[in-house]
């Protein structure tokens, strides 16, 4: 099959009278989200995309509903779009005024902070196309005129955005609402493995256009992999620990219950464990963070949606208890480390049903990451590294797309110029600062124990001495 490269947007087969909406915006050239969402999507396809912000997603998914929209009759909401923030919806609205200027359909905007009133008269009149934020949607549908059994067509605007502010169970029941019968487009600058699951279940064989930059951790990370049984996950851990190879740990499991067993787990060994994820409470995920920024716990077991929020300063350790779901996953996973002096470990354990997963996130980095050595079978050790390929210049250095380092010097490696304390304890300005929207303490839903596999118990024998590469103990006393 050829790819058929669309240059210009006379070439996309759109309405003419979308053409000269296209035109008076001084739009010339489709963005390369646009000529390859906007066929499939034309022809009815779903569709699941992906691209930066800026990339011009918005009339990718507007035109081709927009085209289907115009020979059908009025009167009668066919399509709804669903964004997380009035802001967006108010852009949506705007930019589809401008668009469909020259056709006959019209849009209403629905969130909250302004009056129900006149929502309520476009809900009740038909309007064409809904943009709406989810909260005040849901307002709108406990009421009696309140329907989309005529909607057709469906899409989910900055879906990592909206998981990110706790609005799935929102988007959930919303799409309950939907006839099933339906085009669903979905759009997100990123997708998290959060989103790869929701799409199994709300979009029917989409269509993937995948534009979103493919990142690679900080340069100045060791990433190692830890090949070990399912059931062998915690002793490891428990090792590293004990043999102050880790001090300290932000550790990534798959579920929230995986999560709320590992560290039951821990603390029964005698270690300070705490988890935060999407079935904890605001409050109580405030607290575990503080307790660990604090250095009262050396380990916080964490989801993937309830860290995307946070941000813990200068972490020494990430540790994959469960390999992500998502290769994007792993990178804001890694990242989390190697924050301020840009230097890390990224530990990933990998029971063999989870090889495959560790291999899509190998071909995304571009390369193999270092495995730990295994000596007698019994325990994973890590490789000893030779020393040559120390990096000291990792300091400051700016993020690299480059291949992520491995293996580099056995013992400070090149962090003598960065903070004795890693700042946790001493209160640098920027700690706690948060990156991302805030999390507002809804559910995440859904990694409620779905992928939850029984551990395997094989091999018990307790590993000893993982390596004490680290000559200096480092951590936040
Ligand atoms: P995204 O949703 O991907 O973050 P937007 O749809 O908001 O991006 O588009 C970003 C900006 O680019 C908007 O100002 C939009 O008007 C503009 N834009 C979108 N498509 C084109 C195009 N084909 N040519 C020129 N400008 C465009
Ligand atoms: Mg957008």
């Amino acid at each position: 099959m050829f790819k058929v490269q669309f240059n210009l947007f006379s070439q996309l087969d759109l309405h003419p009278d979308l053409l000269r909406g296209i035109g008076a915006l001084g739009f010339e050239t489709p963005t390369p989200v646009q000529a390859q969402a906007i066929p499939p999507a034309m022809a009815g396809r779903d569709l699941l995309a992906s691209a930066s912000t800026g990339s011009g997603k918005t009339a990718a998914f507007l035109l081709p509903i927009l085209h289907q929209l115009i020979g059908m009759p009025r009167g009668t909401t066919r399509a709804l779009v669903v964004t997380p923030t009035r802001e967006l919806a108010a852009q949506i609205a705007a930019e589809l005024n401008s668009l469909a200027r020259f056709t006959p359909i019209r849009a209403a905007t629905i969130y909250g902070g302004v009056g129900m009133a006149p929502q309520e008269k476009a809900l009740r009149r038909g309007v064409d196309v809904i943009i709406a934020t989810p909260g005040r949607l849901l307002d709108h549908l406990s009421r009696p005129y309140g329907n989309l059994d005529s909607v057709e067509f469906v899409v989910l605007d900055e879906a990592d955005r909206m998981l990110d502010m706790g609005f799935l169970p929102d988007i959930k029941r919303i799409l309950a609402r939907v006839p099933a019968r339906r085009q669903t487009l979905l759009l997100s600058a990123t997708i998290p493995s959060e989103i790869a699951d929701l799409t199994r279940r709300m979009l029917k064989d989409p269509v993937r256009v995948d534009l979103a930059p493919r990142s690679a951790p900080a340069s100045g990370i060791t990433q190692t992999v830890y090949t070990v049984a399912q059931g062998e996950k915690t002793p490891l851990l428990v090792s590293l620990l004990e043999s102050g190879e880790v001090q300290d740990a932000l550790v990534f499991t798959r579920t929230r219950r995986r999560a709320d067993r590992l560290a039951k787990q821990l603390v029964k060994q005698g270690l300070g464990a705490e988890r935060i994820h999407g079935g904890r409470s605001q409050s109580q995920r405030t607290k575990a963070l503080a307790a660990f920024r604090a250095g009262r716990l050396r380990v916080l077991v964490a989801t993937d949606v309830a860290a995307r929020g946070i941000d813990v300063e200068a972490l020494g350790h990430v540790i994959n208890y469960d390999v992500p779901g998502a290769p994007d996953d792993y990178v804001h996973r890694v990242g989390r480390t190697a924050r301020a002096e840009q230097t890390g470990d990224a530990l990933t354990f990998v029971s063999p049903d989870e090889l495959g997963t560790l291999h899509d996130i190998e071909r995304m980095l571009g390369n193999k990451i270092t495995r730990a050595e295994k000596p007698n079978g019994s325990g994973a050790r890590r490789t000893q590294p030779n020393g040559h390929n120390e990096d000291s210049t990792s300091n400051g250095a700016p993020r690299s797309n480059g291949a992520p380092q491995s293996n580099r010097g056995p013992s400070n490696r090149g962090r003598s110029s960065g903070p004795p304390n890693r700042g946790r304890s001493s209160g640098p300005p920027n700690r706690g600062r948060s990156s991302g929207p805030p999390n507002r303490g809804k559910s995440e839903g859904g990694d409620h124990g779905r992928q939850e596999r029984a551990p395997k118990a094989e091999g018990t024998s307790r590993r000893r001495g993982v390596g004490s590469r680290r000559g200096t103990p480092r951590g936040r006393r």
